[in-house]
């Protein structure tokens, strides 16, 4: 069973006029197969979370510990993040140009198995996770996001996450920019992903909207840099009806 703990994560970014303190003591454990919803207001820091649990350059970590089945994350480089099973939805992906949705898919799954998935089989799967996202197979030849509609990055996000089931799963706001029919499609890729119970899900949203259609097992406030509350599905019902503001007041 993988295991990713974090304990006490300060993470600084830096802004014009010098390194900013964003995360402010971050204590959290997911492990593979649990779904934890990491909700809070803009700005409070999720993306940060996200990137930094990733490896993106211009976060630094001051202080604290990553680790996943024990090993420490913080020393791996992005490629070894990404071999020892940490995905990153991004909530804003990025255009690849020069390459296509189906070499990026392909080189990724042989970074992360080991080894080149076999033609004839992969080529299959990947045509029938299309398929269930509902995503036109002329999206294979297209160069990774390049004009993407939003939903349709979304898409390719889950297209990835089915196809390399990570250990852990970061999604951030898979769910932005999505209208009904997309979120649902969306919502049950994550959910099929979920059920093989290989994978655990960190998915950070500012809308309670998709935890409709992804029960999450755990919720988690996040303001200020830090998890100021955390609960079972009941803390997401209450902050659809009383928002943030309590936690924000005490916040920043
Ligand atoms: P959230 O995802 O919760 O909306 P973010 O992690 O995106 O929050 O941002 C948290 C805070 O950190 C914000 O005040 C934001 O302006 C700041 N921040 C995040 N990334 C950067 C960056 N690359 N440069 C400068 N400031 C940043
Ligand atoms: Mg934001
Ligand atoms: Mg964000």
């Amino acid at each position: 069973m993988a295991t990713l703990e974090i304990h006490d994560l300060h993470v600084s970014v830096d802004a014009e006029g010098g390194p900013r303190e964003i995360l402010r003591g971050v204590d959290l454990t997911v492990k593979q197969g649990e779904t934890h919803a990491i909700m809070g207001p803009n700005g409070s820091g999720k993306s940060t979370l996200a990137y930094s649990l990733a490896g993106h350059p211009k976060y630094t970590v001051t202080g604290g510990t990553v680790t996943l089945d024990g090993e420490d994350v913080l020393a791996m480089s992005v490629d070894e993040r990404a071999r020892a099973g940490v995905f990153l939805a991004m909530q804003y992906p990025v255009e690849v140009p020069g390459v296509s949705v189906s070499n990026f898919l392909r080189t990724s799954a042989t970074a992360i198995r080991g080894e080149a998935p076999k033609l004839r089989t992969w080529v299959k799967e990947v045509k029938e996770a299309m398929e269930r996202l509902h995503i036109d197979s002329s999206f294979a030849e297209r160069n990774v996001n390049e004009g993407f509609s939003g939903g349709e990055k979304k898409r390719h996000e889950i297209l990835q996450l089915e196809l390399l089931k990570p250990a852990i799963a970061i999604l951030d706001e898979t769910d932005s920019g999505l209208d009904v029919d997309a979120l649902r499609v969306v919502s049950e890729g994550v959910n099929r992903v979920r059920e093989s119970g290989q994978v655990g899900t960190l998915l950070i949203t500012h809308y309670t909207r998709i935890l409709r259609y992804i029960k999450p097992d755990h919720v988690h406030v996040f303001a200020a840099g830090r998890i100021a509350e955390s609960g079972g599905p009941e803390l997401a019902d209450k902050l659809e009806e009383e928002g943030y503001e309590e936690y924000v007041k005490g916040g920043a």
